[in-house]
């Protein structure tokens, strides 16, 4: 795996779940990172935790809120004025919404699902891309679900924005690529996280373990994922490694989105 020594990376939704464990991979390969989240607690005692494991990066933390647009152009600018340069942005902020079947889903929430999860995504890209032009190039990587890729019960704002970040991401690759700008799409499946422990707990309020049980015993390795093993996949693209990958939507699942 490539080092990350002298490279800067930005991380939404950086303050626990899988945006913590890609920083926490970067970081140990070396990565300056800037972490961005809107609940700037959680986000301060991340920036702590990383920085005693990691005292040889250097942590900047940007409350932000992805879905409006000039804190998302903010975040680029403060990185850009703290590091010098930006070399790669993973794309992660995002939310679930509410379970509930397309013809009761609230509209509300729709609309917040779009902004976060669609809007937050496009804005990220929209303001890094120059910075990585300036920059010789760079990686994104977006993140998707096997939502972007499937369909999932009860969650049809959730899989119509990871489908739009799936579509977003193959139209940045063939736009950008051209610029040594590699854009790819991971979809994990579940993956042990703050949002997903909270979505057991809406599935089955008063034994949410048993909620995940169940949900384990259908996938092809009996097991939720860990989110180290996204991190480590997110570092991978992010790197110079990759030379050539980009437009995919790449499935983190233990093979589930292949099930029949
Ligand atoms: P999480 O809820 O554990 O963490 C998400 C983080 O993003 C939180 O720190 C939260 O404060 C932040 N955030 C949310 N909305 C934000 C906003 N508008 N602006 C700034 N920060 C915001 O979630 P997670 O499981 O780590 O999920 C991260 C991403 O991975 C999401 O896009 C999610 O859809 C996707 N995903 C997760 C799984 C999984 O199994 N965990 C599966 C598929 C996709």
């Amino acid at each position: 795996m490539s080092d990350f020594k002298g490279k800067t990376i930005i991380v939404t939704g950086a303050a626990m779940g899988l945006g913590l464990a890609a920083a926490e991979s970067l970081a140990s390969k070396g990565a300056d990172i800037t972490l961005v989240d809107y609940n700037e607690e959680a986000l301060g005692k991340a920036k702590s935790e990383l920085e005693s494991k990691y005292p040889e990066s250097k942590f900047l933390t940007v409350k932000a809120d992805v879905s409006v647009e000039e804190q998302v152009k903010n975040y680029v600018n403060e990185t850009v004025k703290t590091f010098g340069k930006v070399d790669g942005l993973y794309n992660n902020a995002g939310i679930e919404g509410k379970q509930a079947s397309l013809v009761d889903y609230d509209i509300n929430v729709f609309k917040k699902v779009i902004d976060i999860n669609l809007l937050g995504v496009y804005y990220g890209m929209k303001y890094i891309i120059p910075e990585l032009q300036k920059n010789g190039g760079g990686r994104i990587v977006n993140v998707a679900s096997v939502g972007g890729i499937r369909g999932v019960l009860n969650q049809t704002a959730y899989v119509a924005t990871k489908h739009a970040v799936a579509g977003m991401t193959k139209n940045a690759a063939l736009e950008y690529g051209k610029y040594n700008i590699l854009t790819n799409a991971i979809a994990p499946g579940a993956i042990l996280t703050p949002m997903v422990a909270e979505a057991f707990n809406q599935v089955n309020p008063s034994d949410p373990k048993a909620a995940e049980a169940e949900y384990a015993s259908h996938n092809p390795t009996r097991k939720l994922g860990d989110p180290k093993d996204v991190g480590n996949l997110v570092a991978y693209l992010l790197s110079d490694e990759n030379g050539y990958v980009s437009g995919q939507v790449i499935a983190i699942d233990g093979g589930e989105s292949n099930m029949y």
